[in-house]
């Protein structure tokens, strides 16, 4: 596999460089990419005439794009023309272009299964796609189902603005405005190796997507989105917003995997226009960009790709970090693959991947695919590091610091979660506090009170140590709280086996109560007996047996928590006036 390239300029030269082409390919298969980074529609189409005059036999599609990739650089050249030759017969290069004008998804699984179907050894896929006016995420998953398991599909989204709409075409047809443009590699000796780098690395607490509007994100952790940026960045909500936020894209928990997403802009509500719409209900974190971060995934990746020694490399580059990194300064993460093969592509409105069974949209990030023929030739030396502004430190002062945060972060973090607990929590026996289980029984009641029968229905069981005084008296403090550890204990294995849903709660001194949803008054107190009977066989050290009475009720329609707390404390009463050591159920 060869890749030749130019830029055009003018018919004659490009009609003299693809005379080159054509010399040098014989009768080889051959494929063509042209980018258009806004070119003249009279330029797109005089190069289109001059492939079909000089190499009528070779497919060739393109698409418009966010700055094309030529000799390894990101350029400011309009029109940017690659073709690739094969060097066996039996490889080849096929391009598909699906239109979605009219939305029809179904149309375009079946016109991909039946392209699928008559191509043979297809090794790997690059796709090139309108993002916004198509349904992107139905195409990502009829491609995923549709392409044979393991077979790598790379791509991006043509690049369009307010000055150009996006649009892809392939030899043959008109430009298409909503559609899909897939190039089909294969043959015996194909071998394709893909991968993508983001480099942004999260920063700070997790937040939680509480509101969306399709692609504005309205509210994180309750909060109007733009908060984040202005209270923790001091972004300030001006025209250069777009700019200063992509330094800090969001990176979603979606799925088990992490996607990056960036803001576009920000209304007066502070509401973010979003690069793609984000589920609600969705975990995020904002992430920072650093130059030397970046570089330093951005080398991994290239390593990686030396070592597969390919003919020629894939790019697709998110136009987003060719705004960070400044126009043509994105060459940078673009060269060090230029020094392992000659490289294509362009800066683009979103990547496509599909990685771990998984096809799907992200933003900020950097795909690269090699492919070669054959075993690979000799190994090409490992890249050489671009030079970013501290490339001589091993670990920059902005990683450091975000060192700094992210551990004093997960510190907080923990200390809340600490604190938390112990806020519900009994100090000697562990199980909710009285604040605690009181909470859940008027939550528990409140929600049910109309119908509180079947599933909704609610039963308490007040129980209270016999005697517990005398233990005290006689054996000291220490034994008095043994029995309350043992037996509350005892309570809290005999609640997690009866019901996930049921709730344990110390009342008082020695006093406990127990929660039971979906439970009716008897069932609650044959509950309550085999636990009376349970603490009858406990022996101690010092006081032997102990014993406790128990009071069962059940929420009634339309009663409060504490007219029913109330019912369970008479029953109780009655218990011990009968004489302890026994369950006693509250009158209705
Ligand atoms: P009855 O059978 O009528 O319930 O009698 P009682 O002795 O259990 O009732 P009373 O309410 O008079 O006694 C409760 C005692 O529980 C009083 C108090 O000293 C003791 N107590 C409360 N909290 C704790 C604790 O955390 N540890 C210990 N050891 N004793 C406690
Ligand atoms: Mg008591
Ligand atoms: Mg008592």
């Amino acid at each position: 596999m060869k890749q030749f390239q130019t830029a055009y300029h003018g018919k004659e030269a490009f009609r003299a460089a693809v005379s080159a082409w054509q010399s040098q390919r014989a009768s080889m298969p051959a494929f063509i990419h042209l980018f258009s980074d806004g070119a003249d529609p009279a330029d797109l189409a005089a190069a289109c005439e001059i492939l079909d005059e000089i190499m009528p036999d070779v497919e060739y599609a393109g698409a418009s794009a966010s700055g094309c990739i030529l000799d390894g650089r990101v350029t400011t050249e309009k029109l940017v023309v690659s073709c690739m030759i094969l060097e066996r017969q039996d490889s080849f290069i096929h391009s598909g272009l699906f239109s979605l004008e009219n939305g029809d998804t179904a149309s375009f699984r079946e016109k991909l299964r039946e392209t699928l179907r008559g191509l043979e050894k297809v090794k790997a896929i690059e796709v090139i796609t309108t993002i916004d006016t198509i349904p992107i995420r139905d195409v990502c998953r009829i491609i995923q189902e549709e392409v044979p398991e393991g077979i790598p599909v790379w791509g991006g989204g043509a690049f369009g603005d307010n000055h150009f709409k996006a649009f892809l075409f392939k030899k043959g047809t008109a430009l298409h405005s909503a559609g899909v443009l897939m190039t089909f590699i294969g043959g015996s000796d194909i071998h394709v190796q893909y991968l993508y780098v983001s480099g942004w690395k999260p920063l700070g607490y997790p937040l939680k997507v509480t509101r969306v509007d399709g692609p504005v994100l309205r509210e994180l952790d309750g909060q109007p989105a733009y908060q984040i940026y202005q209270h923790y960045l001091r972004i300030p909500n001006d025209d250069h917003i777009f700019y200063n936020a992509l330094e800090f894209p969001f990176a979603v928990e979606h799925e088990n995997r992490t996607l990056l997403r960036h803001a576009l802009s920000c209304d007066q509500e502070g509401a973010l226009t979003m690069s793609t719409q984000i589920p609600e209900g969705s975990i995020l974190h904002v992430t920072y960009g650093d130059p030397d971060t970046i570089m330093q995934d951005v080398m991994n990746c290239a390593r990686t790709i030396a070592d597969f020694a390919p003919d020629v490399i894939s790019v697709f580059d998110c136009f987003g970090r060719k705004t960070f990194w400044g126009g043509t300064e994105a060459t940078r993460e673009i060269t060090p693959f230029h020094q392992i093969a000659p490289t294509y592509g362009f800066c683009t409105a979103g990547e496509l991947i599909r990685w771990e069974n998984s096809m799907d949209h992200h933003n900020l990030t950097l795909v690269i695919a090699g492919m070669r023929e054959g075993a690979g030739k000799e190994q090409k030396p490992a890249p050489a590091r671009q030079e970013t502004r501290n490339s001589e430190s091993t670990m920059s002062m902005v990683n450091r610091l975000v060192n700094f945060i992210n551990t004093a972060t997960a510190e907080v973090m923990e200390a809340n979660a600490t604190l938390s607990l112990m806020a519900i929590t009994d100090q000697l026996t562990r199980i909710y506090n009285r604040g605690e289980i009181q909470r859940r029984i008027t939550e528990r009641v409140e929600k049910n009170k109309e119908r509180p029968d079947g599933e909704n229905a609610t039963s308490l069981v007040m129980i209270d140590l016999d005697d517990f005084k005398k233990i005290n008296d006689l054996y000291g403090h220490q034994e008095g709280d043994e029995v309350l550890m043992r037996i509350s204990g005892l309570i809290h294995e005999a609640i997690r086996r009866l019901n996930a849903n049921a709730s344990d709660g110390r009342w008082g001194g020695e006093e406990f109560m127990l929660m039971l949803p979906g439970m009716t008054r008897e069932a609650a107190a044959a509950f309550a007996e085999e636990v009376r009977r349970e603490i009858e066989t406990l022996r101690f050290e010092k006081c032997g047996k102990v014993s406790a009475s128990f009071g069962v009720a059940q929420a009634l329609p339309d009663e409060g928590a504490d007219p029913l707390v109330g019912r369970a404390d008479t029953a109780l009463y009655r218990a011990k006036a009968a004489g302890k050591n026994t369950v006693c159920q509250a009158a209705e």
